[in-house]
């Protein structure tokens, strides 16, 4: 089997601030991490892999330093990486960005790719359902189980949904979105660090995966960012501190009244 796994890079948002002046992302001195729900991903096509053999190909689109997300994914145990990088790739919004992997995801073979549900920098879920149109292939989105039959080239998955799950059979090839709760990602061993230099990091630019360099990048982005600007910070709440409950509702009708929204 063949699994494909999409992995982001993405900064420790916890150590992420803003620029009071600019309020741009001060992204210097910020330490970069897997994207938490592509490890969850990765974990979920090793144990796929460990079950019913394969192997298992991430990948990653952007700067060259992103290669070291794909060393930690190597460490973790997956086979082989390819890190999509070049000058046209530059200031892709989410359609280019999904672009990129899916046309590098066509040069290879592939049963199952598997991404998180988001990225927690950019956070919009766009990007493994926009690789799933490119490829013109079924999605499972927001999965938190996964049984997979070889033999019959199918997948069973269990997909969240507001109210509940769905169960959802889909057969080969197929895109999986995973979150949290669907495993626990384990942690490298000192083995797999080792190992993982050893292993196979392709890189690929635009040559590598075809198409005319105007369809990547910010010239394929038909989103335009006009102004970044941080919210108004919410005002402190009012906690009506009444024992008796009508005696409360009756002061909170009253200060809705008094705010016009009664
Ligand atoms: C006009 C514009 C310009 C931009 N310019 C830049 C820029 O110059 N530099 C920059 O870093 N960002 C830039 N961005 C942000 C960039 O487009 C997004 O970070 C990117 O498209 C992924 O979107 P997301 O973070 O919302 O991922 P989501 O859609 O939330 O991610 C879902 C899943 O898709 C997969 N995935 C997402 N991104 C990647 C990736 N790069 N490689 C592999 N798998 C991935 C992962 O499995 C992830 O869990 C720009 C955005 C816009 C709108």
């Amino acid at each position: 089997m063949n699994i494909i796994v999409c992995v982001k890079q993405v900064p420790e948002i916890s150590q992420v601030k803003l620029d009071p002046v600019t309020h741009n992302l001060i992204r210097e001195g910020v330490p970069s991490i897997v994207n938490p729900f592509d490890e969850i991903a990765l974990e979920e096509g090793l144990r796929i892999k460990e079950k019913h053999g394969g192997q298992v190909t991430v990948i990653t689109m952007g700067p060259p330093q992103a290669r070291d997300a794909l060393l930690r994914c190597l460490a973790m145990g997956a086979d082989k990486g390819i890190i999509l990088t070049d000058r046209a790739f530059a200031g892709a919004d989410t359609w280019a960005t999904s672009l990129t992997l899916a046309k590098a995801i066509e040069k290879l073979e592939y049963d199952l790719i598997l991404c998180g549900k988001q990225a927690i920098d950019g956070d919009t879920a766009q990007v493994g359902p926009e690789i799933a149109e490119h490829l013109g292939i079924p999605i499972i989105p927001y999965v938190r189980k996964v049984m997979v039959d070889p033999a019959q080239k199918k997948v069973t998955a269990h997909s969240e949904t507001d109210v509940g799950y769905d169960v959802i059979e889909c057969k080969f090839p197929v895109i999986l979105t995973a979150i949290k709760g669907l495993n626990e990602p384990r942690l490298p061993s000192v083995l797999g660090i080792m190992s993982a230099k050893k292993k196979e990091i392709k890189t690929w630019g635009v040559t590598d995966i075809g198409g005319d360099a105007g369809v990547y990048g910010l010239k394929g982005s038909p989103t335009q960012v006009l102004k970044v600007a941080t919210p108004e910070p919410r005002g402190k709440g009012k906690i009506i501190n009444e024992e008796d409950p009508k005696v409360a509702a009756k002061k909170f009708v009253q200060m809705l009244t008094e705010a016009h929204v009664l």
